[in-house]
């Protein structure tokens, strides 16, 4: 189908990264009116309903994964229900209506009660900035056993982060450095570096917006059961500090993160 030169250039100003897909759903629009070229009208008209069933969509709640929710060489820990566990507890809070009762007026897409989770620490589901996002975490060790390690070097050769400092075959872990991915374990040859724990680290409070800020991270690594309890205690202090639909960040923020914490009951 034709596009004028007006709707090519309207269509420029679209971000890249979803750009194909609102030229699909235009030229639909526009097939269906009978149109053969594509104006500005026909962008503004599609951009209407696009919003209008976007409103009727709301469910004042999303959870989304990364891609490792199905398969991906990076992600940290075994299988687990957390996303639809997650997404099932938060049907059953009808955020919608709570937050259209905070609110005084119907929801819009940036005031929905949003959870990420990614399975890794690479974060492609991007989990500092929503409400509550979780990233999949492995603490490792290196083994007790002396003679265990060959001193090979593939260990911090793997790491991004600098965490594992080598003397030898004597193989360290810098605690304050490692972002829990667990590549060191995968490519060890003697099993000298193992897996002593897995879950997620969890962070509270980010949001986009007119004041944008990054989530805050949970003191611990929580395991997925465990994750499921500190999405529910956050989202009930949610419910009981949220008088105006304001975001859980702005609550958490104007609070302080220490107050924040001492009023949750986390497991
Ligand atoms: S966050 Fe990690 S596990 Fe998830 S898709 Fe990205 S790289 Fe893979
Ligand atoms: S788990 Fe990742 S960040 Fe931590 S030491 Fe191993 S490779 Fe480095
Ligand atoms: S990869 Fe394993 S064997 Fe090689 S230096 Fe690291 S801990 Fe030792």
């Amino acid at each position: 189908m034709k596009w004028s030169a007006e709707a090519e250039k309207t269509m420029r100003r679209v971000p890249f990264f979803i750009r194909k897909m609102v030229r699909k759903k235009v030229e639909a629009y526009a097939a269906s009116a009978g149109a053969e070229i594509i104006l500005n009208e026909h962008i503004e008209a599609c951009k209407k309903q696009y919003m209008k069933q976007m409103d009727r969509d709301l469910r004042g709640y999303s959870v989304e994964t990364c891609l490792g929710a199905q398969e991906c060489s990076n992600r940290t820990l075994g299988q687990t229900n957390i996303a639809d566990e997650i997404e099932e507890f938060l049907k059953g809070q009808k955020m919608k209506e709570f937050l259209q009762e905070r609110l005084g007026r119907p929801l819009k897409v940036h005031n929905e009660f949003r959870v990420s989770i990614s399975f890794c620490p690479n974060s492609c589901s991007r989990p500092q900035i929503v409400d509550v996002g979780l990233i999949g975490a492995v603490v490792v060790e290196p083994s007790e056993q002396d003679d265990t390690c060959n001193g090979c070097g593939a260990c911090a050769k793997v790491c991004k982060e600098d965490a594992i400092v080598l003397d030898g075959s004597d193989v360290k872990i810098l605690r304050e450095r490692c972002l829990y991915c667990g590549h060191c374990e995968r490519v060890c040859p003697k099993s000298a570096i193992s897996r002593v724990d897995e879950g997620f680290r969890i962070l509270v409070g980010g949001k986009l917006g007119r004041h944008p800020q990054l989530g805050m991270e949970l003191p611990r690594i929580y395991a997925p059961e465990d994750a499921l309890l500190v999405v529910k205690e956050v989202v009930r202090f949610f419910k009981k500090e949220c008088k105006k639909g304001e975001r859980l960040g702005e609550i958490v923020s104007s609070m302080g993160f220490e107050a924040f914490l001492q009023q949750l009951n986390l497991p």
